[in-house]
């Protein structure tokens, strides 16, 4: 049966998603429940040019967190930077708060 989301990216209301390799569970909640299929089938074709681009080695653990992150970006799960519909969570912060946490070098143990 075919299901409709309303897709973050595309916004509109469009066939979900069926089949996917998602990387976590919590991401597959969020993806189907936010991303259509035709925008999920173009982050296949994304993903591809994302791993080469960046050279992400799967090997290594920090590879994954940066493809997810660059996932959320492309379907806009966490707002739009150009405000148009910013995450509700989002838009309470004030503008300049950086979301990245740079610089958590002096870890202690
Ligand atoms: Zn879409």
């Amino acid at each position: 049966m075919a299901e409709k989301v309303h897709c973050s990216r595309c916004l509109r209301e469009a066939s979900a998603i069926e089949n996917g390799i998602f990387y976590t569970p919590e991401l597959e909640a969020e993806v189907r429940e936010k991303v259509c299929l035709d925008c999920w089938n173009e982050w296949q074709r994304a993903e591809v040019m994302v791993i080469n681009e960046l050279k992400l080695n799967f090997m290594d653990p920090r590879a994954m967190p940066v493809l997810i992150a660059q996932m959320r970006e492309f379907f806009a799960l966490d707002g739009r930077p150009e405000g148009a519909t910013p995450a509700a969570g989002l838009s309470a912060l004030p503008p300049d708060v950086d979301l990245a946490t740079p610089d958590s070098s002096d870890e202690s143990e």
